[in-house]
């Protein structure tokens, strides 16, 4: 009775397991040139030309982007969210 009970118990956790967010360690990690693998979340700020400003003058929009810790290179091709 008691090993029919957990065996519910843990194909319940299975199905958790699968419906959740991969295991995060499980997966390869991006190397900085530098060879860290710890990145930080950073700001660019961009300058919209005149031109292209629908408000018709220079503006600035933030892009968020992730740079290493150690060396501060930024990750290129892992932008966290896209410039408006
Ligand atoms: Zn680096």
């Amino acid at each position: 009775m008691g090993e029919a009970k957990d065996r519910g118990t843990f194909q319940e956790r299975r199905e958790l397991a699968q419906r959740a967010a991969p295991d995060m360690n499980d997966m390869p990690d991006v190397e900085c040139k530098c060879g860290s693998i710890v990145f930080q979340p950073a700001l660019r700020i961009k300058r919209i030309s005149p031109i292209l400003s629908k408000i018709g003058k220079e503006e600035t929009a933030t892009m968020n982007v992730v740079v290493c810790a150690k060396c501060g290179e930024q990750l290129l091709g892992a932008v966290l969210s896209n410039m408006k």
